[in-house]
């Protein structure tokens, strides 16, 4: 797998942090034996992530899963990157209520993956009940790693350059580059040297949009154009479960956010995982797309997002990094990320962003965040299956203690999710 170089200059902040450490050994513990006040570095490293699932393992244990399964679980090639390597989808169940789960649409977002390889093996060999009532009341479609190209990187964008945007689309020959298209430096990346896109803006809630010269440049509360392979392959299957089901009843994404946010209230916890239901400002007060109003429901997504809460807090007793689950801020408005296009389009969409990237936590607490994820889904996919999501109050949403501030030393410089 190859990895891309962090800048020089995390590379000599990696350096003067060791050496100051070394120094000076005492500071780890004040003079009571009181631990020190938790630090915490947004400045990109590079670290190991081999213990992450990279993109052959996954078609290795996917093809293991279809087999162990007795094709329960149905693996499918639903596309190609832009660099050609295999985009999957797999399903299970065959339940009225489709449910569509994403991860690594930002390649140094990889905890997703491993939950939904491990959702996917629950689903497809356990004869527990609720297992059972799974297949019988849901069809799940995970696409996990849907951005194999970024995933390989280790970063949050592709490698897709303009001139192969051009190539794809001749009518944008003289259209500005998209302003997703990174040429500089992010998250400890040099882009200069291999550009590419942050495909999560690349989403239409128009799902039979084509790429047209005007709509170019674009911004970050415009829509996106479908430029990808990626979008593309996950919209078609988006689109084919409208055929099949009607709607997509429910859609979440799972993505990583900054390493040092800390709970509202308590400075010395981290947020272990924000979570959200709220991506689009309301349709039915936005000009241009009060065609979704109808369909659009914050409400279910509130339900969704109340059913992984209290899955979570269900199990904090036990794992209290469950008890650090906090709102995602509620101000944004991103019509171009595949939560907003298809919340748009009637799902019930839910965010998830557990603690750190790979930059700046590498593989540490991959266990635990992965651990979350899965609790947070299982709590959703149950409260589905079960129809006691329809119960839940949308205002206990509202109540979730919003994400504190981040104790980090660097300014976030992307716009999450
Ligand atoms: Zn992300």
């Amino acid at each position: 797998m190859s990895r891309p170089k962090r800048s020089l200059a995390a590379v000599v902040a990696g350096v003067a942090v060791l050496s100051l450490v070394t120094a000076v050994p005492a500071t780890a513990q004040s003079a009571t034996g009181a631990p020190a006040a938790q630090k915490c570095s947004d400045e990109p490293q590079d670290l190991p992530v081999h213990e992450f699932t990279d993109h052959r393992e996954l078609g290795g244990e996917l093809e293991r899963i279809e087999r162990v399964s007795g094709g329960v679980v149905d693996v499918d090639e639903i596309g190609r990157s832009n660099r050609g390597r295999e985009i999957w989808s797999a399903r299970a169940g065959s339940g009225p209520k489709a449910v569509l789960l994403t991860s690594e649409i930002h390649g140094n977002e990889k905890t997703g993956t491993d939950a939904l390889l491990r959702l996917l093996r629950f689903v497809g060999t356990s004869d527990s009940p609720k297992a059972e009532r799974w297949r019988d009341e849901l069809t799940i479609v995970a696409i996990p790693k849907m951005n194999p190209d970024a995933a390989e990187l280790d970063r949050r964008g592709n490698d897709m350059t303009w001139d192969d945007v051009v190539q794809r689309y001749p009518q944008l020959a003289d259209a500005e580059p998209a302003w997703n298209y990174y040429t500089g430096e992010l998250q400890g990346d040099d882009y200069s040297q291999r550009p590419g896109f942050d495909i999560n803006r690349d989403y239409n809630p128009d799902l039979s949009y084509e790429p047209k010269a005007a709509d170019f440049p674009g911004t970050s509360a415009d829509t996106g154009w479908y430029l990808s392979p990626e979008t593309r392959a996950v919209r078609d299957v988006y689109i084919g479960l409208e055929e099949e089901f009607g709607t997509v009843d429910t859609y979440v994404d799972l993505h990583h956010q900054g390493a040092c946010y800390v709970m509202p209230d308590d400075p010395d916890r981290f947020v272990t995982m924000s979570i959200s239901g709220k991506f689009v400002d309301d349709p039915a007060q936005t000009p241009g797309y009060e065609e979704y109003a109808d369909e659009y429901d914050l409400d279910y997504a509130k339900q969704l997002n109340v059913a992984a809460y209290n899955a979570l807090q269900g199990k904090a007793n036990k794992n209290p990094l469950f008890g650090n689950i906090t709102l995602y801020p509620q101000d944004i408005n991103l019509p171009g990320t595949g939560l907003g296009s298809f919340a748009l389009n009637g799902s019930g969409a839910v965010l998830f962003e557990v603690r750190g990237q790979t930059q700046t936590l590498g593989q540490k607490y991959r266990e635990q965040l992965v651990r979350t994820v899965y609790t947070g889904l299982d709590g959703i996919l149950s409260s589905v299956a079960s129809g006691q999501v329809d119960n839940l109050d949308p205002a206990v949403y509202d109540a979730i203690p919003p994400r504190g501030p981040s104790i980090g030393d660097r300014a976030r410089t992307v716009a999450e999710p």
